[in-house]
């Protein structure tokens, strides 16, 4: 059974469900708030977001039709800078969801100790059902509706799921064209991931699976497992998903089986990860790879491999897929992958989960450094990039290590404390306005 919310959400007058994504991760960061005896206004104002903007526009559509379709953008705290995070285009979307996500990217910024806040945004849409025409009308649509909600020193949206470079240069060139001649020089830097040739940074596009190879090559030795060595299973096979496959290929990982909306695959001497990639670009999933056999996913969750790394939606895993699933490292690519009660199914079974604020925030690290590139007219190498990001994400990883073993917590618990405790100490000094 799930455990009632904290006392903040109740008196915040939140009716407890315990399936609600919103509470779940409210709950794991109020909880470890209470842990880390953080002031009870610090709690207060995490428990819910600043601000949660929710647009309609219409689009006309190829056919000459219009379509209204709902955006929203929640803005979850600017504390130690602008608020940052991505847009998704996914038909799920909900105002939880958003919520849940700009929750999580406050905790990621933090942790990391980037000078930026939380928000998230996204369309309830589905991008492959749209023609290029349509989705680029939507986000120009989608952009001018938000107006000056968002700005380069205000709020900075990035890809996230069903969204990615191409979509975040219309995003950078609509605002471009809205925006006042006095503030076009900087305005480039109003969203992050753009494409190469129109101020994005070299290696933002892997980013995030290159941050989840750099914290596995910090926490795996420890827990016995050599990556040059290891098999490893994947949950998803979009951007995070691929992009890490195709890097742990580089360290001689075996990838042992795959599973994506389409179906499931598996090859005991492993899939090669780039042409798999190649794959799904060209038919859109991993079913029907011609180099692997098909499998259930309940074969695919009980296959051996000494890690897992879920990188599609959130609440993928719940406690029925935790009692299959065969593996010693559970690292979380995708934000929010494992329900409350699989985090506890997962812990019985001695599975050590390694949390997605840590293992995920490659992207906004990466998104940090390209908007810094912006604002200062730079260009980094992708090298430097790389040892900025390996520097980074090395810290955070011993940062959230130390604290585990000092506190005598879960790694999860550790990841938001370490947050939670640079969140404290800047309203220390900071204060609460007036
Ligand atoms: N959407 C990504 C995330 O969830 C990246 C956010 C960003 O780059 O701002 O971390």
């Amino acid at each position: 059974m799930a455990s009632p919310p904290t006392t903040i959400l109740s008196e915040l007058g939140f009716r407890f469900d315990p399936n609600n994504l919103y509470q779940q991760v409210a709950t794991q960061v109020l909880r470890s708030a209470e842990l880390l005896e953080v002031p009870r206004f610090l709690q207060l104002i995490l428990a819910q977001p600043k601000n949660e903007l929710m647009v309609h526009f219409p689009v006309r559509m190829d056919d000459g039709g219009y379509r209204l379709f709902k955006g929203y953008r929640v803005q979850h705290n600017n504390l130690l800078g602008p608020y940052k995070g991505g847009i998704r285009y996914h038909p799920s979307v909900s105002l939880d969801d958003v919520k849940s996500l700009s929750l999580l990217m406050t905790m990621k910024c933090a942790l990391v100790r980037l000078p930026l806040g939380g928000g998230k945004g996204g369309v309830q849409v589905d991008p492959r059902k749209l023609s290029k025409d349509e989705l680029m009308r939507l986000t120009r649509r989608f952009t001018s509706a938000l107006g000056d909600n968002i700005g380069p020193d205000y709020d900075i949206p990035a890809p996230d799921v069903g969204t990615n470079a191409e979509i975040m240069g219309w995003m950078a060139d609509t605002f471009i064209n809205i925006t006042g001649r006095a503030h076009r020089n900087q305005a480039t830097a109003v969203v992050t991931g753009k494409p190469l040739a129109f101020g994005g940074s070299a290696g933002r596009e892997k980013a995030t699976g290159q941050g989840l190879v750099f914290v596995l090559e910090v926490l795996l030795p420890a827990l016995h497992i050599d990556p040059a060595k290891m098999s490893y299973s994947v949950v998803g096979f979009g951007n995070v998903g691929s992009w890490t496959a195709r890097l742990l290929k580089q360290r001689g990982s075996r990838l042992r089986a795959v599973i994506d909306h389409t179906g499931a695959i598996i090859n005991e001497d492993g899939i090669d990860a780039d042409s798999l990639a190649e794959h799904v670009r060209e038919t859109g999933g991993v079913r029907g790879y011609p180099n692997a056999t098909a499998i259930d996913a309940d074969m695919f969750y009980k296959t051996r491999v000494d890690v897992m790394i879920p990188a599609a939606l959130e609440q993928m895993i719940d406690e029925h897929v935790a009692a299959k699933i065969d593996c010693k490292v559970l690292a979380e690519g995708a934000n929010a992958p494992c329900t409350p009660e699989a985090d506890r199914v997962l812990e019985q079974r001695g599975v050590q989960v390694l949390p997605a604020i840590l293992c995920n925030a490659g992207g906004v690290t990466v998104s940090y450094f390209e908007w810094q590139q912006n604002r200062q007219a730079e260009r980094w190498s992708e090298a430097h990039v790389d040892e900025e990001l390996r520097r980074l994400m090395h810290a955070a990883a011993d940062r959230v290590t130390e604290l585990a073993k000092r506190m005598g917590c879960d790694m999860r618990t550790a990841a938001y404390c370490s947050a939670l405790g640079h969140l404290d100490e800047v309203y220390k000094i900071r204060g609460v306005f007036p």
